[in-house]
């Protein structure tokens, strides 16, 4: 089964296209690195994925569902991250965090069955040792492999990525980008990833998709970056 079918698809803001006419297909188990330049569409059309946008017209299937009824199969995890948190939260509690959502029931307290998810979680982006630190005091990298445990907890068959490696150095860009590879051997998740950066992505990059509100290129990294 395909992870995202789309054909036709064109995603609006208040009668404005932001992406015209885009199909595509991304097989199961597969990783799509998304480029293109700023504004060419990339989060707007991570967000209608993930069901959060709906304003868009043709044929957009995620699993075969449409977007809004695929919630439970996917985690987004967006550019920016603000925990707005009242108590400086530990790492352990931010991973947990997202194991408290299911299907669509908030549970108020943090279950001993969910915090041992996340402890599994954080092991496998490799961070146990800092479970207890408070998110906040933690590398750049460090929170990014912390989000992506978060985003794992809830046994995603896709996940969306938008920029996780824009706002690390280049080591934490390598640390990342290795954990993200172990997501595709070890639990054969769907990804998407918009980066800027796609050298420390070819290795998991299936396919390539080039956007600019219309597609520009789509196809194995061989393809589409041959050129570049
Ligand atoms: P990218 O992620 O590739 O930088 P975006 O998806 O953020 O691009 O934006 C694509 C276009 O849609 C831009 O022209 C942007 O200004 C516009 N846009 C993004 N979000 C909204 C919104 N919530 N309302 C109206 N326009 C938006
Ligand atoms: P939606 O619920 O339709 O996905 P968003 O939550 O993305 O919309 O954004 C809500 C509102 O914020 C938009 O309708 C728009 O008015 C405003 N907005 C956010 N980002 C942008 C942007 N880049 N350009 C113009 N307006 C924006």
């Amino acid at each position: 089964m395909e992870a995202v079918i789309a054909k036709n698809v064109s995603i609006y803001y208040n009668g404005q296209k932001a992406v015209e006419e885009l199909s595509f297909k991304l097989e199961e188990e597969e990783t799509l690195l998304l480029m293109g330049p700023n504004g060419a569409g990339k989060t707007t059309l991570l967000r209608t994925i993930a069901g959060f946008h709906k304003n868009y017209g043709g044929e957009l299937l995620v699993f075969n569902k449409p977007p809004g009824e695929a919630k439970e199969l996917i985690s987004y995890v967006p550019q920016s991250y603000s925990l707005n948190e009242r108590v400086p939260l530990k790492a352990l509690e931010v991973v947990a965090i997202g194991g408290i959502y299911k299907k669509g029931f908030v549970h108020t307290k943090l279950s001993k069955e969910v915090c041992q998810s996340a402890e599994e979680a954080l092991e496998f982006v490799g961070l146990s040792q800092v479970k207890d630190k408070p998110f906040s005091e933690l590398s750049g990298g460090q929170k990014q492999r912390v989000l992506l445990a978060r985003a794992l907890i809830s046994n995603p068959r896709l996940l969306l990525l938008d920029e996780p490696l824009s706002a690390l150095d280049p080591s934490a860009r390598v640390e990342v980008a290795n954990v993200l590879g172990k997501i595709k051997q070890e639990k054969g998740i769907s990804m998407i990833i918009t980066t800027h950066d796609v050298n420390p992505l070819t290795e998991i990059g299936d396919k390539v998709m080039l956007l600019n509100r219309r597609l520009v290129a789509f196809g194995t990294p061989d393809e589409v970056l041959r050129d570049e």
